[in-house]
């Protein structure tokens, strides 16, 4: 009987602990594969930033473009570069941009401006360089550049520059520490170079005194996240043979870019080979001039053996060619600079002779002019035009390891670019919508080093009406200079 009770409890503890097994069974498998899925799938990385749902223009080694792209960023660097999915699939960001479609491509490089000088802008037009520079812009500099002056200058040419896409520039002016400071502020990326001129300036009664000054300036930035101090003597017809020397000794002893205006007119040609039976290119190599991290701007009376000097000594070239356009200067040998294997880049020279700084213009204008006197729609093709506005701006400035392009490991300076205006539909190819029809206007955000400085054309790191409203309180000191001089 006993034993009959025991049997019949098994059973039925059996009929219900079988379900109770099947069921931690089940739980088992479940959590199994639950382990096996976690483990296949890679954690999505954190970044600071995404931007997305964009056309992605990369201008990298084989110019890349991404039909349905975006970009994750660390930091101030670009972590990678991929399809929308497959960002998704790798990344998560605190913070993201959809670019709505848009084009995102790297921000532009202007390699040859003089920052302040947009105070100047429409004061002096429709006049010969030398007439220009010595009836109206040197007097007027002479009475109205200051530390304040400067400091404005710069405030309302970051702004514009923000505004139209331009993310590094290249600087050369006076006061050159304001300019720096006034740049960081923003956020914008500079190659800064303190001017350096023969007879007195503003921010220095000599020669020496500039170079004193640039050399404390170069000390003082040397290790900026942003800034890249450089020193810049003005031209080879504005400085003596010993204060060039002196220049390039503190460029080597620094390790600092050199930035300088080259054969801009024939005038400078005449005055070289008067003074010294050379070129301007000719004569700087005569005395050593030429070294690493050296941007000659303009470049446009170049000879072929020029070009050659240039080549060897690795000189960057800015190409300016609304300035040289404005002022008659002439026309640079830039598909002869490119064949020779010379880094061209684009500048948009001061806006008192451009009279803007809108980069895509002037890659535009870089276009048209070169088809127009080789009379080869081939010479510039906008794909070209694109690439010195960017990745050929940075190689002439010496920094295409870090900018230029939207490459893994490049710092973060990207721009999203409105591709939805009637003059830009319908769009066949992005890179000629770029160049062809996309104006500075048509930036909506701009990012430099990893930082959004203005998002869907609000800014973030400058207060508009106030740089406008401070720009407006220079026009009567600076209309009284030139009033003096008349
Ligand atoms: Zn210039």
């Amino acid at each position: 009987m006993a034993k009959r009770r025991a049997a019949a409890t098994r059973r039925a503890a059996d009929r219900i602990c079988e379900p109770m097994r099947r069921c931690l069974l089940l739980l088992l498998c479940l959590a199994g594969a639950a382990v096996a899925v976690v483990a296949q799938a890679p954690a999505r990385r954190t970044v600071s930033l995404i931007v997305t749902n964009a056309i992605v223009v990369t201008m990298d080694g084989t110019s890349r473009v991404l039909p349905a792209g975006a970009v994750a960023v660390d930091g101030r660097e670009i972590a990678a570069v991929d399809t929308t999915e497959a960002i998704a699939r790798g990344f998560e960001a605190r913070e993201t941009i959809d670019a709505g479609g848009q084009v995102v491509m790297p921000g532009l490089i202007n390699t040859h401006t003089h920052a302040p000088m947009v105070l100047y802008r429409g004061l002096a037009d429709d006049l010969a360089l030398m007439d220009w520079l010595q009836k109206y812009i040197f007097p007027s500099e002479a009475q109205t550049v200051s530390p304040e002056f400067v400091r404005a200058g710069t405030r309302l040419a970051a702004l514009e520059m923000i505004q139209s896409g331009t993310t590094t520039y290249a600087d050369m002016y006076y006061f050159e520490e304001e300019i720096a400071r006034a740049t960081r502020d923003a956020g914008l990326r500079g190659v800064l170079g303190q001017t350096i001129i023969q007879f007195p300036v503003p921010d220095a009664k000599t020669p020496q005194d500039g170079m004193a000054r640039a050399e404390r300036f170069i000390k003082a930035y040397a290790s900026d996240e942003l800034i890249t101090p450089a020193i810049a003597p003005h031209a080879m017809y504005t400085l003596d043979r010993a204060t060039l020397r002196s220049i390039r000794a503190i460029a080597d002893r620094e390790h600092a870019p050199v930035i300088i205006h080259l054969a801009e007119t024939q005038d400078e040609v005449r005055t070289a080979r008067q003074k010294y039976q050379l070129t301007p290119t000719g004569f700087l190599e005569s005395i050593g001039f030429w070294g690493p991290k050296t941007i000659a701007a303009h470049a446009v009376w170049v000879t072929p053996a020029d070009i050659q000097i240039l080549a060897r000594r690795h000189v960057g070239v800015s190409h300016n060619p609304e300035s040289n356009m404005k002022l008659a200067s002439g026309t640079a040998p830039v598909t002869a600079m490119r064949a020779a294997g010379l880094a061209v880049g684009l500048g948009t020279d001061g806006a008192a002779s451009n009279n803007d700084l809108d980069m895509f213009e002037a890659m535009r204008q870089a276009a048209f002019l070169h088809k127009l006197v080789t009379r080869d729609p081939r010479a510039i093709p906008a794909a070209v035009a694109l690439r010195m506005g960017t990745i050929d701006g940075a190689r002439a400035l010496g920094m295409e390891q870090t900018i230029g392009s939207l490459e893994p490991g490049k710092r973060a300076d990207l721009l999203v670019v409105s591709m939805s205006a009637p003059r830009q539909t319908p769009m066949y190819d992005p890179l000629s919508h770029l160049v062809y029809v996309t104006r500075g206007d048509d930036v909506r955000t701009t990012i430099v080093n990893g930082k959004v400085l203005m998002r869907d054309r609000k800014m973030l790191t400058l207060d508009e009406g106030a740089v406008l409203a401070e720009a407006r309180q220079w026009m009567g000191k600076v209309r009284a200079a030139v009033a003096v001089k008349d």
